[in-house]
């Protein structure tokens, strides 16, 4: 084989690629050849020197890029505002579960109350109410309950309406009294947006966990 095989393995292996033979054969070669194995240092040198050489001069971006970057990441804004939202619903459900429990209580203890129902019915319905305040509270503190609570709400809710609705056109109940009722419309409402979001989170995961491409 002649010297020039030699040398283009030689090239090849200072620039890490397959030498096109075994190693063995090239440092055997260059341990016989003098020739060569001058040339192998002369290659060497030039190839560290081209490598050692001093960088291009490259100017400093930083401030460009920082500057072109935005105020803020892209979904912080967003993030805030559901943390915001979020915070909200809770906030009103406390409220009115409060509400609803200062309607209920006097009911609940007390019979009668403002209504003219028996004793017990009225023991009853202060239960019912009472258990509602509960009820907005619990979600308020652990909002994962929300779904859970939406089922009862939703249909305790839908039916109270419309018998409200037909006892207000049949004289049967006072508009004051039918207006307390607005606050378990409120808290129902409330309910159901913290149901909505949880069920949103939920489904979230999987495409916030994939990288930003744009
Ligand atoms: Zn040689």
């Amino acid at each position: 084989m002649s010297c020039q095989m030699y040398r283009e393995a030689l090239s090849a292996r200072l620039d890490g690629e397959p030498l096109g033979m075994p190693v063995a054969e090239l440092d055997g070669h260059l341990g016989a050849c003098a020739s060569c194995s001058v040339w192998a240092v002369d290659a060497e040198r030039v190839t560290r020197r081209a490598r050692l050489a001093a960088a291009p001069p490259v100017p400093d971006l930083t401030a460009t890029v920082l500057g072109a970057l935005p105020g803020e990441l892209p979904g912080a804004r967003a993030a805030a505002r559901a943390r915001l939202t979020g915070t909200g619903l809770r906030l009103l459900l406390l409220v009115v579960g409060v509400a609803q429990a200062a309607l209920a209580w006097p009911v609940l203890v007390h019979g009668a109350g403002a209504m003219s129902a028996p004793v017990h019915l009225a023991h009853e319905t202060g239960a019912w109410n009472v258990a509602l305040a509960a009820s907005f509270l619990a979600v308020a503190a652990a909002p994962r309950l929300a779904a859970g609570a939406l089922p009862f709400l939703l249909s305790f809710t839908a039916l109270l309406v419309s018998v409200t609705v037909a006892d207000l056109g049949a004289g049967h109940v006072h508009a004051d009294r039918a207006g307390a009722h607005l606050v378990l419309l409120v808290g129902v409402a409330a309910v159901a947006a913290v149901a909505w979001r949880g069920r949103r989170r939920r489904d979230l995961p999987a495409v916030a966990a994939q990288p930003v491409t744009a």
